[in-house]
């Protein structure tokens, strides 16, 4: 087998060190060509050690020089690269085949689009960037021809889910019905309404299936997690809104579902575990091991599903409703996600405040139509100022 050489975008984040330990299994079909992080030099070096990349790149310039002089101090031969310009360049170089998108949030759609717009194969966990810029997004991807391969975990099971033509042929040729996509409900599940108000940042963080970075643990405890991934399944499978149905199904085992016209559903099923996806998009249309335990269904004593409610979960609402009136509102409304998710984590407003901030942004900044990259960075940056406001005031209350 040819070895692919793989760019990681987010290295250091959970989805990144996860990516790592498929590729240290796999060290005949994978090549680390670059890695990225934001601020984590320990990390990145370490990872650069053992990986020896081409390149690491940096983004925030603060300890550069430090990570610098640990390089120089071990003859890593690893060219450092300072500087958020960087992200698209390595993500784009002619030597690399496949790029994992994990940076988390607005900051990784750029780097992630100049990938698309190399024709790489993109396996994208950064929801946030296809979330912002949909249709721009896709019609890069269908006129590079790059590969779009889906590592979220319920959209990774909706595409095994999907026969191999949808790719060539589209949804409509495929007899769908709808799509479920599941959701444990975070770890708020059963807490009373009246508590949300004293929930706190490691609470929040505590989810109890997964192990995850700290922006998408609250998110997966709002729901807007699965608001995002609503509007994610929307444009990656070519849906609307109401052909896709959210349900609780708290155990975490089935990751997603496909309904078909003549009435059968499939399902992908796993034990909780990035890796699985990670290493199915990684080694698609192959299989290769990933150090999951298999699934045991003698320790599952059942499987429940359950609706979840907009008045627990209004996050879930503000986003389905945000797809449904398009343009720059979904945009707007992951950006004032992130600045209220941030606020949050730095204990300025409260957990139930989330909600709150996003459903004012939307409604205090401009519906716009979106028809290229500079409308929707600037429909980000409007909203986020926006949010930024109406956190100060709440946090000065
Ligand atoms: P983490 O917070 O664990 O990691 C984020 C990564 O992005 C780190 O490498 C971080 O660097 C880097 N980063 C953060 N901010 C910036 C920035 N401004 N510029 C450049 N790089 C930056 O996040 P996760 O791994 O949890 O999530 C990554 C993405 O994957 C998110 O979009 C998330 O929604 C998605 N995802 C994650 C899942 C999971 O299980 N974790 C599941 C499904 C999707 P540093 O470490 O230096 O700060
Ligand atoms: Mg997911």
């Amino acid at each position: 087998i040819q070895r692919q050489s793989i760019c990681i975008l987010g290295a250091t984040g959970s989805i990144g060190t996860n990516t790592l330990d498929v590729i240290r299994r796999h060290p005949e079909r994978y090549h680390v060509f670059a890695l990225t992080a934001n601020q984590n030099i320990d990390l990145l070096f370490k990872q650069c050690l053992e990986f020896e990349p081409e390149y690491a790149v940096l983004t925030s310039e603060e300890h550069a020089e430090l990570l610098q002089a640990k390089f120089n101090a071990e003859n890593i031969s690893t060219k450092l690269l300072i500087g958020i310009e960087e992200l698209a360049w390595v993500a784009s170089h002619k030597d690399v085949d496949t790029v994992m998108a994990a940076i988390v949030g607005a900051a990784g759609l750029i780097p992630t689009l100049a990938a698309v717009k190399a024709s790489k194969k993109v396996l994208l966990a950064n929801k946030e960037a296809l979330v912002m810029s949909g249709a721009i997004f896709m019609q890069a991807v269908s006129e590079s021809g790059a590969t779009l391969l889906p590592i979220d975990s319920e959209h990774n099971a909706i595409f095994q889910c999907l026969p191999e033509h949808f790719v060539s042929q589209g949804i409509q040729s495929c007899g769908i019905h709808s799509i479920v996509l599941t959701g444990s409900g975070g770890p708020f599940l059963k807490k009373p309404l009246a508590e949300f108000p004293m929930i706190s940042p490691d609470e929040a963080c505590a989810h109890p299936n997964w192990s995850m970075g700290r922006k998408i643990s609250v998110d997966s405890a709002t729901m807007m997690n699965k608001g995002l991934e609503l509007i994610e399944a929307c444009w990656l499978f070519d849906v609307q809104p109401e052909q896709v149905e959210v349900i609780l199904h708290p155990q975490s085992i089935i990751h997603s579902m496909v309904r078909y016209q003549d009435g059968s559903v499939l399902a992908q099923m796993g034990n909780p575990d990035m890796r699985t996806p990670i290493a199915h998009a990684m080694a698609f249309p192959e299989r290769i091991s990933a150090g999951v335990e298999p699934l045991d269904f003698m320790q599952i004593s059942q499987l429940t599903f359950e609706q979840p409610s907009y008045e627990r979960y209004p996050c879930l609402k503000l986003a389905k409703e945000a797809m449904t009136e398009g343009g720059n509102t979904p945009a707007r409304l992951n950006a004032a996600n992130e600045v209220a998710v941030a606020a949050f984590l730095d204990e300025k407003i409260n957990f139930d405040q989330i909600a709150s901030v996003i459903q004012q942004t939307l409604t205090e900044t401009e519906y716009a139509g979106v028809v290229d990259l500079k409308s929707v960075l600037a429909a980000d940056r409007v909203a986020r100022e926006h949010a930024q406001q109406i956190v100060e005031a709440l946090s000065t209350d």
